[in-house]
């Protein structure tokens, strides 16, 4: 064991979820730091663990009770939870993400059991320095800040969002190695709306309203400056802020600290991997595009926004890469001539006739690609993807809105009304398909992918900001370590039992863009990759 000076003894030892290695410590340990008499006599290996604890969580009656265990095991053992977590990522991420996590966001009040992150609430107004300060750990590198508006798509869930910070943070230590020690999630509790959890008796956030307006951007403010000055070097991501709040402060902080909305870029950045891959397989170049996107919130205008920068590189002036998205929203095309439209939006009402609906602006427009991100399932119809594989060879057709029952088809609806051409991507898994003797495995455009590999690179060179190329370099990465084996199969991104390496390879890029654009706060190494993977956390009791 490591850092033995600095560390408890007895019970306190195995109440410290960092350092407890519970029937794993050694005979030698067990001497040295007072543990004898506190465990049963059998030492046990680290797989013998492993071993118990997917019996456990196997056992368990439902997801939810899943969700509990292995929270619990956090809570216990975060080496061993990692190890599991880790060794069964494919089983494991529905339970400590999407879709479990939502479930569990909504029930937070009801199965809570320790806390877990740093509760800042609009109490805490003119002293949130001073209670940033009761953190127990000095090295946080990444924070991950929800205030609970618009937890997945299920709403508001006031300071029940916590699910949300905790799991996105145990994605970034599964798949890339960040430490965990140095992870900090925390929820800004500025009320709710959701009377279900105001009129709940054992509701764990302030029975109130929301903070708005002034009152609301000064906590905000305070919260950004007091974490900063005690973790200089922080990257802060921001999650599941309503539409109102996301892009209003992304655009305030981008350029101010190491921070970035990962529902806004990091989505952005696996739907453009999908695209880089899917134009492996129809051969065209990305300017070339015309894309036609089904809902304009944070995951469209994102996607559109990072798709334009991508087209720049490509030599196309930004006015004609906005020409080339499109965007039907609950109104219909959204156009120059329409008058109820958000300031998000504007950039992508373009000069066009009208169109009352997805079917319609199909037809008139011609895209190549048709994005769902309108959280509705059922939108893309049959006429709608017939439409588009007349319109096209191998129509790209992304349905990504979550969870699988809000996807606007599912893989077997676009494989079989696209005649088996389309290239299918969507926001939730779907199991592969059997299509006229052809078998097809339908990519999932999931931000794990993306997010942990930019935090890995940002962290490891201490960035000072988290620009827009570092999100165009993880999708041109990721797109290239999908295999041809991948595409043969229609698959456009690569195995998630890959996700180390595909974090490690984005981290490293993500890096080359901090040391180009001069945002890096470590000289460089002299073998970027190998620096990259060294600072990679590994599950194992030291
Ligand atoms: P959002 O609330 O910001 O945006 C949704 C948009 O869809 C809004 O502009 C809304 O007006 C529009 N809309 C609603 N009903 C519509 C209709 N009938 N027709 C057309 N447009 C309609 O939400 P978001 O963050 O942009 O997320 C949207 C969806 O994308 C969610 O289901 C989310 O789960 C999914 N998503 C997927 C991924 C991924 O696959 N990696 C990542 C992020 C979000």
């Amino acid at each position: 064991m490591s850092g033995r000076e600095s560390l408890p003894t007895g019970v306190d030892l195995l109440h410290d979820p960092l350092h407890n290695h519970g029937t794993a410590f050694t005979e030698r340990e067990r001497d040295a730091y007072k543990l004898r008499g506190l465990l049963p006599p059998r030492v046990l290996t680290q797989e013998q663990q492993v071993l118990r604890s997917l019996e456990n969580f196997r056992k368990k009656p439902n997801d939810l009770e899943k969700y509990i265990y292995l929270i619990g095991l956090e809570d216990r053992n975060e080496t061993l939870f990692y190890r599991v977590v880790m060794s069964h990522l494919e089983e494991m991420m529905p339970i400590i993400y999407t879709p479990t996590v939502g479930k569990a966001c909504q029930e937070y009040a009801h199965i809570f059991r320790r806390p877990r992150g740093l509760y800042i609430s609009a109490n805490d107004r003119g002293c949130i320095k001073e209670l940033v300060a009761n953190w127990p750990h000095d090295d946080v590198e990444v924070i991950v800040v929800t205030d609970g508006e618009r937890i997945l798509g299920l709403g508001d869930q006031g300071a029940n969002g916590m699910g949300i910070p905790v799991g996105k943070l145990s994605l970034y230590t599964a798949c890339a190695g960040i430490n965990p020690a140095k992870t900090l999630p925390i929820t800004l509790d500025v009320g709710t709306e959701n009377q279900r959890l105001l009129d709940d008796p054992i509701y764990i956030g302030l029975p109130q309203r929301r903070l708005r307006g002034a009152e609301y951007d000064a906590l905000v403010d305070e919260f950004m400056t007091a974490v900063t000055e005690r973790y200089p070097n922080v990257m802060v991501q921001f999650e599941d802020f309503a539409n109102l709040n996301a892009f209003r402060l992304l655009h305030k902080y981008r350029n101010a600290y190491c921070t970035f909305n990962d529902d806004i870029q990091g989505t952005a950045s696996v739907t453009l991997a999908g695209i880089y891959s899917a134009l492996r397989l129809t051969g065209g170049k990305l300017g070339e595009q015309k894309l036609l996107f089904l809902g304009a919130g944070e995951a469209g205008i994102g996607i559109a926004d990072l798709i334009v920068s991508a087209m720049m590189d490509e030599g196309l002036t930004e006015a004609e890469a906005r020409l080339r998205c499109w965007f039907v929203d609950s109104r219909g095309l959204v156009e120059s001539t329409r008058t109820d439209l958000a300031e998000h939006k504007l950039h992508y009402a373009h000069e066009f006739a009208p169109q009352p609906d997805l079917l319609a602006a199909v037809n008139a427009l011609q895209p190549t690609a048709i994005i769902g991100v309108s959280g509705r399932g059922q939108m893309f119809t049959q006429p709608i993807v017939a439409a588009m594989a007349q319109l096209n060879k191998r129509p790209i057709v992304f349905a990504l809105s979550n969870p699988t029952s809000n996807s606007e088809c599912t893989a077997e609806e676009a494989y079989t009304w696209s005649d088996g051409r389309a290239i299918f991507a969507s926001g939730s898994p779907f199991d592969p398909v059997e299509f006229n003797s052809q078998r097809f495995v339908p990519g999932q455009g999931n931000n794990s992918y993306i997010f942990p590999g930019v935090g890995l690179g940002v962290v490891a060179v201490k960035a000072r900001h988290v620009p827009d190329e570092m999100f165009m370099a993880a999708a041109r990465t990721l797109a290239r370590l999908v295999t041809e084996e991948d595409l043969a199969k229609g698959r456009i991104y690569p195995s998630l039992t890959r996700i180390r390496e595909v974090s490690a390879a984005i981290g490293t890029a993500v890096a080359e863009v901090a040391y180009q654009q001069g945002l890096a706060r470590v000289p460089r190494p002299n073998n970027l990759p190998a620096y990259i993977e060294s600072q990679m956390y590994q599950p194992v009791y030291k």
